[in-house]
Order: C-alpha cells, then structure tokens, then sequence
C-alpha cells in the first residue's frame, strides 16, 4: 500500500515544534496511516467518528472528511456514518459535522441525484439492462399499441446502450432528442459526437452505432422509432470501456 505524504506538521510547526512535527509527518501519517493492518477508508472512518465524539469540527475535521472521500467513503457511507454516532457522540456534534460534510460531498450529491430533464425520469429500464452498461431509465410517452413509440431514456453517469442497429425494410431508423445533460453519439468507425440539450441525432436503419451519458454527468433524451415497416433491433456487443474511456 502507498504510503501516506503528511508535512501538515514540519509546514506549520517545524520551527516551533520540530519534536511534534516529526511525530505528525513521521509516525503518525508516515507509520501509524501506513500501516496497511487496516485500510485507509477504514482509518479514515475511524479518524472521523472519533474527532465527532470529541466535538473538533474544525479545520482538521475538513482535511479528514476530504481525505474520507478521497479514500473511498461515498457521501452514503458518510451519511450513515454520521447519523450511526450521533446517537452515541451527540446529535449537537452530528449536526455541526454534517454541516462540513455537505460542501466536501456537495457534487457527488448532486450526481446522485437521478435527473430526467423535461419528460421526466420513469422507471428503471429493468427490461433491458442487458443491452445497457450502467443504470438507464424509462418513460414511455406514448403507447405503441396505439401509435408511434416514443418514449424518454435517462442514462446514469457513464451508462450507455450497447452496440445495436435498427432495421427496417422500408424507411426506419431512430430520432434522438437530446433534453438534459450530456452525452455521446457514436457510428461504427466514426467518431464520437458529443450531445447536448437541443441536439437532435437522425440514425438511418441499418447503421451501427451507441448512444449514452458522459462519464461525469447524466444524460436524457426522447427516442422516437422512425416510420417504416420490417422493423427490429439487434443488439451487438458492449461499448468497452477502453473506447468509452476515450471520451471526456
Ligand atoms: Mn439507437
């Protein structure tokens, strides 16, 4: 395991406290975090709840909940973490420490949140999660038992369809429009084009492509199944990850 870089102690102290910051940079950051008995996320758990239970919300609280994050505790391991002392630490203290978590973890609540953009986020689009690579969503807007399907798709961060084509033998193909976030539109063997609300994509039948969110945000878009007759999807193999991880 790395080892952990601490000079917290030589930048502030080291003229005035030369002994104290040794002890700070060198054993305590250089040998006791070090230490891979227990894992970082783990300390960094520990670390947090202890400086709760005594009530030191200060700066070296922040660095904590910072260097938390930075070690793995998700704001809902956070979260729960929290709520779990405050019962024993005193709700006063959980309070004051929720109110640092929240700028520390403030954009990954925000990317937590499930977005739909205009037409809503729908449910989880359990049906076919197999052709997808992360969560997806689904609100049908019409009934295809009645007229064209249209129907909004919501892709998590970093979800996206697989490889497919969309047959016809007359006419055909998909119509995209992009309302919410931002995302990617990719044909075989061409490159990538970044989606943004507004963006209308046209996919004639047969061509091979994928669409999906960026890697840092969510991404919805309405899909409409263009007039035709003789249509069907195929589904092929998955975007890999060495190809999505290309693209910003
Ligand atoms: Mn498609």
């Amino acid at each position: 395991m790395a080892k952990v870089q601490q000079t917290a102690g030589r930048d502030t102290l080291g003229n005035f406290a030369p002994m104290f910051a040794e002890l700070n940079d060198d054993v305590l950051f250089g040998e006791v975090w070090s230490d891979d008995t227990l894992d970082l996320k783990t300390r960094s758990m520990l670390t947090v709840t202890t400086l709760v239970a005594k009530g030191l919300v200060d700066s070296s609280f922040e660095y904590h909940l910072t260097s938390a994050r930075q070690n793995g505790v998700s704001a809902q391991e956070m979260a729960a973490l929290l709520t779990h002392v405050a019962f024993y630490a005193g709700w006063p203290n959980a309070w004051a420490a929720f109110r640092m978590a929240l700028p520390v973890y403030g954009d990954e609540l925000e990317d937590a949140q499930p977005r739909g953009g205009l037409f809503g986020l729908g449910q989880p689009n359990d049906a076919y999660a197999q052709y997808f690579t992360g969560r997806s969503y689904l609100n049908p807007l019409t009934d295809p038992e009645k007229t064209q399907f249209v129907a909004n798709v919501t892709f998590e961060p970093g979800c996206r369809n697989s490889w497919h084509i969309h047959h016809a033998e007359e006419g055909g193909g998909q119509i995209l429009l992009v309302t919410d976030g931002r995302g990617w539109y990719q044909e075989w063997g061409r490159e990538a084009q970044e989606l943004h609300p507004g963006d209308c994509v046209t996919i004639p039948a047969g061509v091979k492509h994928w669409h999906g969110a960026a890697k840092d945000s969510w991404m919805s878009h309405v899909a409409f199944e263009a007039c035709g007759s003789g249509m069907s999807n195929e589904w092929l193999e998955p975007v890999s990850d060495e190809e999505y991880d290309r693209l910003d």
